[in-house]
């Protein structure tokens, strides 16, 4: 066969092989992770941490309340349990019964606060929870769709380099040389098809003779771009 159209074949089976290349690099890319699947990571991980939170301010301010109830309810007995005779005694320890309470409705409103916010954290945390499975799931199904394609390219591109090295058996080792040399130079497009008579490459209107010899099955250069030339 005419080196030409062995370089020819060679070129159609190298960019299929860039193409293969290509597109397993951005299935490689779309199976990670995507930044909207982090942030709902995150943002459930703050509804957690909030709860988390939330959780042991109700249980503390909760423990508070029992607390100061139990004194309020023991300091009454001693008060009405006619243990204390002194009358002076008797208002001192009304008037601390009455502080004591007062105190204790601020610590109630307080604990209340606390049991609204766990309630609230609770439900932002569920809202995430249900936001990051749906969106996980849906991540998944296509990692899943786009590993399958990833298997199909590998075999794809194994097929392509055993005809790759089929080709490259007929070739000259300098015509080899020079096309990778070439490939390098000019963005992987070493060996373009004439259209009409204008470069496949660059799209430059060709001269007669270059046109005649590409006819002939030549090894031609387009003058312009420096790319082989085949009809
Ligand atoms: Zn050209």
């Amino acid at each position: 066969m005419q080196t030409i159209k062995l370089l020819a074949t060679l070129q159609k089976i190298d960019l299929a092989l860039d193409a293969d290349r290509r597109q397993f690099a951005e299935n490689k890319q779309a199976m990670q992770p995507s930044p909207e699947l982090q942030a709902m990571l995150k943002q459930m991980k703050e509804a957690e941490a909030r709860l988390k939170h939330w959780r042991k301010q109700r249980r503390e301010r909760d423990e508070k309340v029992t607390e100061l109830s139990d004194k309020i309810t023991m300091l009454e007995k001693q008060l009405y349990g006619g243990r204390i005779k002194d009358a002076r005694e008797q208002v001192s320890m009304q008037q601390n019964i009455e502080s004591l309470k007062r105190h204790l409705a601020t610590l109630e409103e307080s604990a209340l606060e606390a049991l609204l916010e766990q309630e609230e954290a609770a439900k932002r945390l569920a809202e995430t929870q249900n936001a990051f499975a749906a969106m996980k799931q849906a991540w998944q199904e296509k990692k899943t769709a786009l590993e399958k394609e990833q298997e199909a390219l590998v075999v794809h591109a194994r097929g392509l380099k055993a005809k790759r090295e089929q080709v490259v058996a007929t070739l000259p080792a300098a015509d080899l040389k020079r096309y990778e040399a070439m490939r390098k130079k000019l963005g992987g497009l070493a060996v373009v098809q004439m259209n009409g008579r204008s470069c496949g490459g660059c799209g430059a209107s060709l001269p007669t003779a270059v046109v005649q010899k590409v006819h002939e099955g030549q090894t031609v250069k387009c003058p312009i771009c420096g790319r082989l030339l085949y009809d």
